[in-house]
Order: C-alpha cells, then structure tokens, then sequence
C-alpha cells in the first residue's frame, strides 16, 4: 500500500481538499484503486452536530457517517463509497484509547499520547486503508490521507508525531508527502517567506516534503519557484505551482502538466506496481472523459439562473453538495449555471418592514429565476421565507427541487395554500405542538441524543404503482426502487397522505413499508419535485444526480426533450 499524505501549511481552506482529490483522481486515471482518508483533528467524535456555518456542510455517508465535506470530494472525484472510518477525528481516537484503558487493554501501563494515541493513529490509518471502497472489491493500492487544518497546530500535533513516525513503519518508500502552501501576493510582489517558514515547520516535525504546492491568485514566476526551490531544500520539479482556476475541474490537468504523478512514482517506485490491465484502460477512458468534460465547460454560454433559497448562504460550503450535484448536471446540459444565494429570512413579511433593500433584492432574485432550490436545514429560522419562495414557484410553474425540509416546506406550503389547513406546520418549527402538524418528529428518533441518531444513511425508496407519468422515476430509468442517502428527524405526517394526495400532491415515491413520504411531485407542473433524501450525496461529475438533472433540464427548458430521448 502506498500512502500519500497532503498537509497544509501558512492557513487552511485554501484547496488541500482539491488537491488531495485531484492527486488521487490522477492516480486512478493511470490504473490504480484509490481510497482516501481525512483527518481532522478537533475533539467532535464526527460531524454530525456541527452547525454548517461552523465547517461548512456535513457530508452523509452510505453507512450513515456524518463526516468532514471533504469526504464529499473524495467520493466524487474518485468514484468511491467510504466509510465513517475514513474520517478520523481527535474525538474517535481518543474515545477509541480510552475504551481500551477501561478494558484493561494497557494494563499496568501509563496510557499517554506518545505512544498509546500515536500508535492508534497509525493503526488506524493502517486497517482503514485497506478497505475495498469500489466495485472491484479489492484492497486499494494507493491511499491518500489528508491532514486538516495546518502543520503546527496545537491540534494536529499528535496526529503530525503519528505520521512522521508512519513514515517508518510503511517504509519511506511508501510514503509521499505533499505540502500544500500559499504564495501570496503583496504590492504585485510574489512573496515566498510564508512557504518557507511552513516548510521549515514542517522539516522541524521530522517530515520532509516530496511535493510543494504552491497556492496562489496567479502563475508563479520562474524565479519565485526558484527561491521555493532553494529556500526549501527541494528539487526545482518538486515545486508544483496551483493557480486559481476557471473552474476547479482543471485542478487534475494542471496537476498532470506538472508531472505529479511521474515525481510521486520515483519516491514511491511505482514500477513495482503495475496495475491490472482492465483497470489500466478503465483509467485511461476516465482521464479522456475528464478531459472532454472540463473542455466542454469552457465552450458553455447560454446561461440558466438558479435560486437557492437557504439559510446558512453566508458560508457556501454549507451547500457544497448542492451546489456540486447543480453543476454536473449544468455540465450535462451544457449550461453556464448562476447561482443566485437568497437568505430565506429576507423573503419574509419582517424584513418589508425591516430590512427593505434586502427583502426587495431577494424577491427579485425569485421572481427572475429560472429554478428554485430549497436544500435542507434545521430549525425554525427561514422557514417561512422558504414556504413562500415554494409557493411562488408552484402557482408561477417555476421549477422546484426541494431538499429534505425543503420537500417538508413543500407540503405545508400545499395544505396552507391549496387545501387550506391556513395553520399547517412543522413540529420541528414551533416551540408548542402545533394544531396541524403536517411534519412531525419520527417516532424511533432520540430527543435526547443529538449526535448520530438522525434517520440515516442509505435507504431504498420504491415509487408507487401508477407512477409512470413522475419525471423522476423516468429520470431514474423507469427503475422500481432507489437507493439515497437520508438525513432527518421528521417526517411527513401519516396521517395526513391521504388527504393531501386526493388534494393532487402525489407521494410518488415511499419507503419500503409504504409509511414514509420520500418523494413528491406535481403532475401539472414543468417540474416540482421534492425529496425527503439528499440526492447531492451520490451525485459525480460524469453521473450527475438525477433529481438535480431533471430540476436543471427543466430550469433550461429542456426537461422534455430530454425525457423523450
Ligand atoms: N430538519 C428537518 C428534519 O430533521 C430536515 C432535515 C434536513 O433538511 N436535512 O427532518
């Protein structure tokens, strides 16, 4: 097995995560399986109980891990389904060690964090790895493991004394380290000091770095890659320059101009790891249609407009997801996509009184989209400027994709305006229990447990007899049942289906014992789709997600054509 290793250096959250999963799509492309693994080093056992706005957006795994959202990358850049293992946390490894003193497992030891946690790091890192995570089943040859936040945090010290001592354990010739770092530029100057000092931190910790990445807002001068070179004690071909990019879909080819993977093979004397042959022409045909695709973005130009209508929109992240699942479907329609952000609070009667400017501006952003988006969420703040933004959009036959609340915002915008149950609501909503609950709390959930015990992960949903006529289920292939991934406390309230079906919403798609609502869809409407799963967590670049296609294909006008094809 042979480990990558990305950490940063001088700040975080400046694309470790792209080019952790750009390095890894490279290496697949050339043949070999590739798993990933992030580590993150706060004290969160996941992230599951992290509000969006804190670290941007929690990404569901299949086995119902909520995990770092760049897990998210992982998954789609490589094709792979991993695990809540792959994401390692301060929090599980601690837990893990001190489960292990109370066992008696370290008996007559002091346990400490040199070796005890260093060594469950490692182990960790070691057994992980060696999970299948693609259909071939087999164990990965390559694993990239990506270090979060920046070398030199009090944090990530131990994980940092874990890995420099990994390097020994796996042997230096399955060890690559690529240090991702910032060039900024100060007065038109290309400054290199920063780079320096975190290479010098780096060095101090006891790891030595194969690769450089330099970071910067534009094409680093020859000389400056020089002073890397020198400053930093490493060959001039190890200073890999990353500019900002058209599109972060480049990052692989820049990656590969550069030669990454030919300078990761010396260090890790590929040669004596040679792919099978199927997977060598399977990576070939995925580098061609990368390659096909990022060209393709650059040739779009007519446009389509998108509103999304959420409430954690200061922090995109928060909707990575989303808006990953909006531009590979963009891509497939081969539209330029705009994505307009509404903080769902400006669309409400309040801020007309309060907040003039802003109200007006979100209500034009609305009223001139040509799709409207409402992702998931928690708690009450929003929501009534999201049962407006849905009731635009159904009276208007504007396109409409609702995400988990936004498939709950949906029904009680239907009962409120169509069947007029005026105080439909959500339990979720309101501090009292509300006299029509239209979504309530599902019963096998606990109130008093926040952290993983959600309705989660991978769940099959079957569309109902009589269904032919939804356009997801055609999107879907006319196929019987679907497999997404959940994450939610409420539901839809039995008791009130029948009721809102013969009133013309039709819950096109349940749950396996027919009791839980997990699509719905309008008949006589271009597309007005809602679903109680998250589609963006399984959606890849050249396979978009289908309930984003169809929303797409339809914001563009172009649903039908496409359906008829
Ligand atoms: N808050 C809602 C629930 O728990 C919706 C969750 C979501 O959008 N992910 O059911």
């Amino acid at each position: 097995m042979k480990f990558v290793v990305v950490s940063g250096g001088v700040i975080s959250g400046i694309g470790k995560g792209v080019i952790a999963s750009s390095t890894g799509l490279l290496f697949k492309t050339r043949g070999y399986k590739v798993s990933a693994i992030k580590i993150d080093p706060y004290m969160n056992i996941d992230a599951g109980t992290m509000s969006p706005l804190e670290h941007g957006e929690v990404f569901v795994l299949d086995d119902g891990g909520e995990v770092d959202l760049d897990l998210g990358n992982y998954e789609r850049y490589l094709d792979v389904t991993l695990t809540r293992e792959n994401n390692i946390t301060t929090g599980k490894i601690y837990s893990h060690v001190i489960e292990r003193e109370r066992k008696g497992d370290y008996l007559g030891k002091t346990v400490q964090v040199v070796p005890h946690i260093t060594n469950a790091i490692q182990d960790w890192i070691e057994r992980v790895a060696k999970i299948p995570v693609d259909d071939s089943d087999e164990e990965p040859d390559v694993c990239i493991v990506e270090l979060g936040g920046t070398v030199g945090d009090i944090e990530s010290a131990p994980f940092v004394e874990a890995l420099r001592q990994f390097q020994f354990r796996v042997g230096s010739e399955n060890f690559a380290l690529i240090h991702v770092s910032l060039v900024p530029v100060v007065n038109g100057e290309q400054k290199t000091k920063p780079t320096q000092v975190a290479v010098r931190d780096l060095r101090g910790l006891g790891l030595t770095p194969d690769i450089v990445a330099c970071r910067c807002t534009q094409k680093l001068e020859a000389s400056t890659c020089e002073k890397i070179s020198m400053f930093c004690h490493v060959g001039p071909d190890q200073v890999l320059v990353v500019h900002d990019l058209s599109s972060i879909y480049h990052v692989p080819l820049l990656l590969d101009q550069q030669k990454i993977i030919q300078q990761l093979s010396k260090k890790l004397h590929l040669e004596n790891l040679t792919p099978k042959e199927s997977f060598v022409s399977k990576g070939t045909a995925l580098w061609n249609d990368w390659k096909l695709l990022t060209s393709t973005h650059d040739r779009m130009f007519e446009g389509v407009n998108i509103v999304l209508v959420g409430k954690y929109t200061h922090l995109k992240d928060s909707y990575i997801s989303v808006i990953k699942a909006l531009e590979h479907s963009a891509l497939r329609c081969q539209r330029k996509l705009t994505i307009n952000w509404v903080e769902a609070t400006d669309l409400e009667v309040d801020a007309s009184e309060t907040n003039r400017v802003n109200f007006h501006k979100a209500w034009h952003n609305v009223c001139s989209a040509d799709g409207i988006l409402v992702p998931g969420g928690f708690g009450s703040r929003g929501t009534e400027g999201m049962v407006a933004a849905a009731k635009w959009a159904r009276e208007n036959k504007v396109p409409y994709l609702g995400i988990c609340l936004g498939l709950q915002i949906a029904v009680i915008e239907y009962a409120r305006n169509v069947m007029g149950i005026t105080d439909a609501q959500s339990e979720e909503l309101v501090p009292e229990p509300p006299a029509n609950p239209l979504v309530v709390f599902m019963p096998e959930v606990s109130k008093t447990h926040l952290g993983g015990t959600m309705r989660l992960g991978l769940r099959p949903t079957k569309f109902q007899a009589n269904t032919e006529w939804s356009k997801l289920r055609q999107l879907y292939g006319g196929v019987d049942t679907v497999h997404e991934r959940h994450r939610h406390r409420y539901e839809i309230n039995p008791k009130y289906v029948l009721e809102l079906e013969k009133a013309g919403l039709d819950f096109v798609g349940k749950d396996e014992r027919g009791e839980r609502m997990e699509i719905l869809e309008l008949k006589n409407h271009p597309y007005f789709v809602g679903t109680q799963y998250h589609p963006e967590y399984l959606s890849r670049v050249l396979e978009p997600s289908k309930p984003y296609l169809g929303f797409l294909a339809a914001s563009s006008g172009i649903l039908d054509a496409m359906l008829k094809k």
